[in-house]
């Protein structure tokens, strides 16, 4: 597998299949585990902000989301296996949560998204132990919510704040807890909601 260095960036080459056994093997082990899915947007927008290249540096993984990552790749002459968008690895990892019967907590988006994505969330996997969720307008200098999501031990949090927002929050929170598998993710709350 190796990585593949975009502008800076690290990217992991791996399948989305590939992700989901690193990830599933990380939180069995319990091992901290943060997770980007990184588009050109996020490439550019770390090489004009030095705190959150700093920031996809201590991720544990990068993954290639968006097919200008993948088209980038390929012109510096190696290739990545595939592109993994971020929704659809969120969705792998339900999938998995479900069958593990795993604690995931949701964090983001307006309370009426995350509610109703919850909800649809425990009818189509019923077996996720959702653990917490709350919505993602709070301010980031406020400590409690890193507390409130610690204090439930989830194997997963899925962080919809938008980015960077999602990657801040992500960072502070390894630096409290003890374990947990992370990724922002996004508007998926918002799909998840529809
Ligand atoms: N959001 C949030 N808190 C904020 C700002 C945004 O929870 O302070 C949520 C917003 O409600 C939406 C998501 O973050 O659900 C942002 O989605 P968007 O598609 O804009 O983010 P991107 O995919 O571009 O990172």
């Amino acid at each position: 597998d190796t990585s593949v260095n975009i502008l800076g960036v690290e990217f992991i080459n791996k399948t989305k299949q590939e992700f989901v056994f690193e990830i599933l093997s990380r939180i069995e082990k319990q091992e901290k585990t943060f997770a980007v899915t990184a588009n050109p947007e996020i490439v550019m927008y770390a090489r004009n902000h030095s705190s959150y290249m700093k920031i996809l540096e201590h991720a544990h993984m990068v993954i290639p989301d968006g097919i200008g990552v993948v088209k980038g790749a390929q012109i510096l002459g190696k290739p990545l296996k595939e592109r993994v968008p971020g929704y659809e690895l969120l969705l792998e990892l339900l999938a998995e949560a479900d069958k593990k019967a795993l604690k995931v907590y949701f964090l983001g988006a307006k309370e009426s998204v995350v509610t109703k994505a919850v909800s649809n969330v425990a009818a189509q996997y019923p077996n996720i132990d959702i653990v917490g969720y709350r919505d993602g307008y709070f301010d980031l200098k406020d400590e409690k919510v890193l507390e409130e999501v610690k204090q439930k031990k989830p194997d997963m949090v899925f962080a919809a704040l938008g980015f960077p927002k999602q990657e801040l929050w992500i960072s502070q929170y390894l630096e409290v807890a003890d374990k947990g598998f992370l990724m922002g993710v996004g508007g998926s709350f918002d799909v998840l909601s529809g």
